[in-house]
């Protein structure tokens, strides 16, 4: 009996037959996801401006399907070429999850217009282009499944973060528009992690680290790893009721004051 019920799991994975784009996926949130995403049974195109053939790769050995696509989200060209290639290899797309971003940390006053308009481009730009490009495919059966990924700094300031922040802020406003723009055929939400241990925490010190998680209520930095199982939650059946949400994944960072 045991057995026939773990056989028919392995055999009825959440996300079988379905094919995701995932952007900013050689590393970080977005490989975790990629991963995640493979290992429900999606197969994944992985575009980023970094060689994600590593990530890929691993995805393969493990039995998914994935093809690692060189892609610069800003560019409208290289969209097309991107999606292109994924119908060719691994067919039309089912998911897509925007996640790569540009940051550029100065105070506001200091911050050219070139950079500003770079993020700008990368981060929210990108995440319109992906959805435009990916239109077609998404809306085909009626059950498309996109996930933004923006940031707690859409709720709360930091200095030094004008432009990402801002992007962040549009993100979760993108991602309701267009859940009542093209629902019921597609499904659009953003993710909001809080303080998670990637590679874009490499140059900060083990001090700023420690006074980071002691800020959430769980007493630690997230895993990349939590942040895409709340993706894919999102993406999946499992949140067929769910569009135009935003779900923070911070351990309790926003919800935690120590000032009296
Ligand atoms: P990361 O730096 O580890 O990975 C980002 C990836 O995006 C890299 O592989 C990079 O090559 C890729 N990328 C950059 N510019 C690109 C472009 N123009 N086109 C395609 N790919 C590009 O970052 P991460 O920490 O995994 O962050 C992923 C997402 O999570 C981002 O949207 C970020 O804003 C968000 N986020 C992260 C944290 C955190 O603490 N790590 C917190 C809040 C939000």
């Amino acid at each position: 009996m045991f057995l026939i019920r773990v056989r028919s799991c392995a055999m009825e994975r959440r996300l079988d037959g379905r094919v995701a784009v995932v952007t900013g996926a050689a590393r970080g949130i977005g490989a975790a996801t990629a991963r995640r995403l493979a290992a429900d049974g999606a197969a994944v195109a992985l575009l980023d401006v970094t060689d994600a053939t590593e990530v890929a790769g691993a995805i393969t050995a493990a039995g998914g399907r994935a093809a690692a696509i060189h892609c610069d989200v800003s560019s409208e060209s290289g969209w097309a070429a991107a999606v292109g290639r994924c119908r060719s290899e691994l067919g039309p797309v089912d998911i897509l999850v925007g996640n790569a971003y540009a940051v550029d940390v100065r105070p506001a006053h200091e911050t050219s217009l070139a950079s500003w308009e770079r993020q700008l481009a990368v981060n929210l730009t990108g995440a319109f282009l992906g959805v435009r490009t990916c239109l077609d495919d998404l809306r085909r059966r009626r059950s498309g499944a996109v996930v933004l990924t923006s940031s707690v700094h859409a709720m709360f300031g930091l200095p030094g973060r004008a432009a990402y922040a801002s992007t962040k802020a549009g993100l979760t406003g993108l991602a309701r528009q267009l859940a009542t723009e093209y629902g019921p055929d597609l499904r659009v939400n953003s993710v909001l992690p809080g303080p998670v241990l990637t590679p874009a925490w490499d140059g900060i010190g083990p001090e700023d680290r420690d006074r980071t998680a002691e800020q959430t209520v769980l007493g630690r930095l997230g895993r990349p790893d939590e942040v895409a199982a709340a993706i894919a939650f999102l993406v999946g059946d499992d949140a067929s009721f769910v569009t135009g949400a935003s779900l923070v994944v911070d351990g309790g960072w926003s919800i935690y004051k120590t000032s009296s």
